[in-house]
């Protein structure tokens, strides 16, 4: 089975002199498989599947694909003809929270408004029946739900949060009028733990603030299914821990959660079961069956789908024990104990070092200091006294913040700066060479800004928050990159980040960072990563292992044998 997807937004058919419509063999036999109007069409039933079209048009505007048979019979939904296209649908139970996971771009959100009855199941066609969808769902549980859809009451949290960002209404008002139990408000407040912004606008408010106003939202209302888009964004991880264990708690017989998540240690804390997405990101997405969050999980670093004999990765992501990774002896650079004085907020670091081939992850809560701290070390800003010695080193910075208001084309950029090509690959950067940088979305602009940064001729990277915006996929390709490039080079490397899966793949050491958020903030020494995430698990009072199988990390369920046991031990790491 093929199909064929139109890039409608693409497509320029005055610029290219219609192109696929002149090449496309089937058209040169007399037969209309590829029409232009006003933008290309093409029949599915009379392509070829040859893939000239796909391999010649300069705007990258069509992609044909080879799907197995078996699929056809699970489209649940497509966006008009030659449009995204999504099959199968995720298995949504009462009583559990269901995790969703793979690319952006893959039909995750088309899946949560297929379920919010934002949009209705068309099997590909205009408009399905009723008894069609009754149909489909026979003898699934599913069909309960489908039947059902209108009396049942729906919470969305969206995963952008920009609408609710520029308001300028006070929390504590928002609030009230979403719930009139004050007993329910006052009790979701303290759990979220936004007591101290209630009096506060929601435009004054950071992107962790809001974040947790946005679930508070949801959850304030009397819902019986909670859509969940990427709870644990802006939040660190003390916050993400929080927010994991407040929707743990909601869930009860009569209610079900869906969250969406790229966080692949919460989301397997946080849920029962997930359904992984794969397919191409804008072309079509598949939702495997459901599993549970351990198998799932294990299943997508292994890039392989049994049930579905589906290869969606070449090679299995995987992870090592502290003492397998390669480490060097020889100090390439370090630093004195200093301080930093703002206003209102202080920082205090302690002499440390890094060792040459190393990546050094910068832990700890948000607004005590770790990007303070990184622009320290690249002399971006002064310290209180003195100067750090640099030796003569060259630094590259990645801030956390991207600046996207340049006009500046992207293979200009890919050109000038001679980014690497094993990056430009890796980060599918020939997709953006015809965009500006101000229309590239945050993940396409995170992962160009990585690899600005890794392809600079420099000793050491700073690297701040790499993983915004990037979906699972996205985080372990910066993550490789990351460990290639700094080993490959014999350089080093910190990364301030807050997915400790992410951060345990990347890192071999790491800083962690304690402290009162926008009061004062204090660094460890540089620590064996086993040591540092054991210091920074014991603060947050939560244990983690490795997984058997793929020794990723993993957090034990709270008071757990497993939990109990290693906080007897004082292994909150047990690597
Ligand atoms: S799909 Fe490509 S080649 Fe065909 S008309 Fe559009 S821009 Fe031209
Ligand atoms: S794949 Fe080949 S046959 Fe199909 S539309 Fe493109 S050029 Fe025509």
């Amino acid at each position: 089975m093929k199909i064929a997807i139109v890039h409608k937004e693409k497509c320029n058919p005055e610029s290219c002199g219609k192109l696929c419509s002149k090449l496309c063999p089937v058209n040169r036999k007399g037969e209309d498989c590829i029409i232009i109007e006003k933008k290309a069409s093409i029949s599915e039933e009379l392509c070829i599947g040859c893939a000239i079209c796909q391999n010649r048009c300069p705007f990258n505007a069509i992609s044909i694909i080879n799907l197995p048979e078996k699929l056809d019979k699970d489209l649940i939904y497509r966006f008009g003809k030659n449009g995204f296209a999504l099959y199968r649908l995720p298995l949504l139970r009462f009583g559990s929270i269901l995790g969703l996971f793979g690319k952006n771009g893959i039909g995750k959100s088309t899946t949560l408004k297929i379920f919010s009855g934002h949009l209705k199941i068309n099997f590909g066609r205009e408009k399905a029946e009723e008894k069609e969808i009754k149909e489909y769902f026979k003898g699934s549980e599913l069909l309960n739900y489908f039947e059902n859809i209108d009396k049942i009451k729906i919470s969305y949290k969206p995963q952008n949060l920009s609408e609710l960002g520029n308001s300028k209404v006070k929390v504590s008002d928002v609030i009230s009028q979403i719930q009139k139990d004050k007993k329910k408000i006052g009790k979701i407040v303290s759990e979220l733990n936004i007591e101290n912004f209630l009096d506060r606008q929601l435009n004054q408010l950071s992107g962790g603030e809001l974040q947790k106003v946005s679930i508070a939202i949801a959850f304030l209302k009397d819902a019986d299914v909670y859509f969940i888009d990427e709870p644990l964004a802006y939040l660190d991880i003390e916050e993400r821990i929080r927010i994991s264990n407040f929707i743990r708690k909601i869930v009860s017989e009569k209610k079900a959660v869906i969250v969406v998540e790229h966080d692949l240690l919460m989301l397997d804390f946080l849920t029962d079961y997930i359904n992984i997405f794969y397919g191409n990101p804008s072309d079509y997405g598949v939702v495997s069956t459901v599993m549970t969050s351990k198998t799932a999980v294990n299943t997508y670093l292994g890039g392989f789908l049994k049930e579905d004999n589906i290869r969606f990765r070449d090679k299995p992501i995987k992870f090592f024990k502290i003492e397998q990774k390669q480490k060097s002896n020889f100090k390439l650079f370090d630093w004195p104990n200093f301080t930093k004085t703002f206003k209102n907020f202080k920082l205090n670091v302690n002499s440390s070092f890094i060792n040459e081939g190393s990546v050094t992850g910068i832990i700890g809560k948000n607004g005590i200091g770790k990007t303070t701290f990184v622009k320290c070390l690249a002399n971006e800003i002064d310290i209180d006294k003195g100067k750090i010695d640099s030796k003569k080193m060259k630094f590259a910075y990645k801030p956390q913040y991207l600046n996207s208001n340049s006009d500046d084309l992207v293979a200009a950029i890919i050109k000038k700066e001679k980014i690497d090509k094993y990056l430009i690959h890796l980060f599918s950067l020939e997709m953006l060479n015809i965009k500006k940088i101000k229309e590239l979305s945050g993940g396409e602009l995170q992962r160009l800004e990585v690899a600005r940064c890794l392809s600079k001729d420099a000793d050491l990277y700073l690297i701040d928050e790499p993983s915004a915006y990037l979906d699972v996929e996205e985080r372990l390709n910066v993550a490789k990159a990351i460990n290639e490039i700094i080993a490959n080079k014999s350089k080093a490397c910190f990364v301030v980040d807050h997915d400790l899966l992410f951060l345990s793949y990347v890192a071999d050491s790491l800083l962690v960072f304690s402290g009162e958020a926008g009061k004062n903030g204090e660094t460890s020494k540089s620590l064996d990563f086993s040591e540092g995430l054991n210091r920074l698990l014991k603060e947050l009072n939560i244990t983690v292992r490795r997984d058997e199988e793929t020794l990723r990390p993993r957090i034990n369920k709270p008071d757990s044998v497993l939990d109990r046991k290693q906080k007897e031990k004082g292994k909150y790491f047990e690597d």
